[in-house]
C-alpha cells in the first residue's frame, strides 16, 4: 500500500514539475517577441509624503499583456533574469520611462526605476543610463534606481563601485523590498543610499503583529541614524497610515493612496485623483 501511494506521490510531482516547465518555457517564448509586439507597457504609482501629504514621485511598474492575458511581473521578471533576457528589456524600461515622462514629470517630483540584480551589475550599466539622460534631457537628479538587497549581497565590493558611479552622475539609490533579504544592516553604511523601501509583508502585518511593528520601528530608527529615507509600499489601510505617521516614517506608495495607473492617467488626474487626503486624517 505505502508503495502504491509513493508512486503516486511521484507521478504527481513529475507532472507538477513538467508543467512549470511548460509555463516557463511559454514565458521565455513568450518574451522573446514581446517588445516587437508592443506588448509592454507602463504604470506609475504615486508616492505621498508623510509629512506634507503631497505627491512627490512615481514608481514605475512594468506591465505585460500578451495574447489578451495579463502576466504579472513577479511570474515574469525573473524568467527574464535568469534567460538574460532582462538586459534587453531593462533597457526598453528605461527609454520608454525617461522619454514619456520627461515632459511629465514636475520639477520636485521623483521617478523610480527598478533594476533586477543582472541588470544592475550589467557592465556597460552606467554609461547606458548617462547617455539616455543626456540624450532624452531627463534630469538625473529626479531619477531614482530600486535595487534589491539580492543585487547587493551577491556581489557586495561590485555593488558599492556600482552604486558610487551611478551617484555621481546624480542618481539616487533605493533598497527595495527591504527587510526581506539578508544585508547587513552595518554594510548598509558602506552603500550609499539614499532610500529604503520597507517591504509591503511588513507593513501588511502592521497592527497585527507585535514583532513586526517593531522591526518596521526599528527600520525607522536605524534609517535615521544614516540619513536614510523611508517609503513604506503595500500600504493598503488608514490604521497603517497613521502607524506609519506616528512612527516617523517618511513617505508611503500603497492602495490606500493610489493605484499604479497608465501614463494618461498620470497626466489627467493630477488634480482629482492623486489628491492626498493625509493633510486632513491629522486633524479629523
Ligand atoms: P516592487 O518593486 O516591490 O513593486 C511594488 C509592488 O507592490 C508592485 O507590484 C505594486 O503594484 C505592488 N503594490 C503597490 N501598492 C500595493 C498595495 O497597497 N498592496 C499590494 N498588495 N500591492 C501593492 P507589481 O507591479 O506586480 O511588481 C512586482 C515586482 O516586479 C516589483 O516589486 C519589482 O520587483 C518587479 N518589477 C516591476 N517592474 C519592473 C521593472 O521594470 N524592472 C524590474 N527589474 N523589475 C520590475
Ligand atoms: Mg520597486
Ligand atoms: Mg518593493
Ligand atoms: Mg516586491
Amino acid at each position: 500500500h505505502a508503495k502504491k501511494l509513493r508512486k503516486g506521490d511521484i507521478t504527481f510531482y513529475d507532472e507538477q514539475i513538467r508543467e512549470q516547465l511548460t509555463q516557463r518555457y511559454n514565458i521565455e517564448t513568450g518574451l522573446k517577441r514581446a517588445i516587437d509586439q508592443h506588448e509592454f507597457h507602463i504604470q506609475y504609482q504615486p508616492q505621498a509624503s508623510l509629512k506634507t501629504g503631497k505627491l512627490i514621485g512615481y514608481e514605475a511598474l512594468l506591465r505585460w499583456q500578451t495574447a489578451g492575458q495579463f502576466i504579472s511581473p513577479d511570474d515574469f521578471i525573473h524568467v527574464a533574469e535568469e534567460s538574460g533576457q532582462i538586459e534587453q528589456i531593462g533597457l526598453w524600461v528605461l527609454k520608454q520611462v525617461l522619454s514619456e515622462m520627461q515632459p511629465i514629470l514636475a520639477s520636485d517630483q521623483s521617478l523610480s526605476i527598478n533594476l533586477s540584480p543582472r541588470q544592475f551589475h550589467q557592465n556597460n550599466l552606467v554609461p547606458v543610463i548617462s547617455n539616455l539622460l543626456n540624450k532624452l534631457h531627463f534630469p538625473a537628479n529626479q531619477l531614482e534606481l530600486e535595487i534589491t538587497e539580492f543585487a547587493i549581497v551577491s556581489n557586495f565590493e561590485r555593488a558599492i563601485a556600482q552604486i558610487s558611479e551611478l551617484k555621481k552622475l546624480g542618481i539616487s539609490i533605493a533598497i527595495d523590498d527591504f527587510g526581506t533579504g539578508y544585508s547587513s544592516l552595518i554594510r548598509l553604511r558602506e552603500l550609499q543610499a539614499d532610500r529604503l523601501k520597507i517591504d509591503k509583508h511588513f507593513i501588511n502585518q502592521l497592527n497585527k503583529s507585535d514583532k513586526d511593528e517593531q522591526l518596521v520601528e526599528y527600520i525607522l530608527m536605524l534609517a535615521k541614524n544614516m540619513n536614510l529615507s523611508v517609503v513604506a509600499e503595500g500600504v493598503e489601510t488608514q490604521v497603517q497610515l497613521s502607524k506609519l505617521r506616528e512612527l516617523g516614517c517618511d513617505a508611503i506608495q500603497g492602495y490606500v493612496y493610489a493605484h499604479p495607473m497608465p501614463i494618461e492617467k498620470v497626466l489627467k488626474s493630477e488634480h482629482s485623483v492623486l489628491f492626498c487626503p493625509l493633510a486632513e486624517a491629522k486633524h479629523g
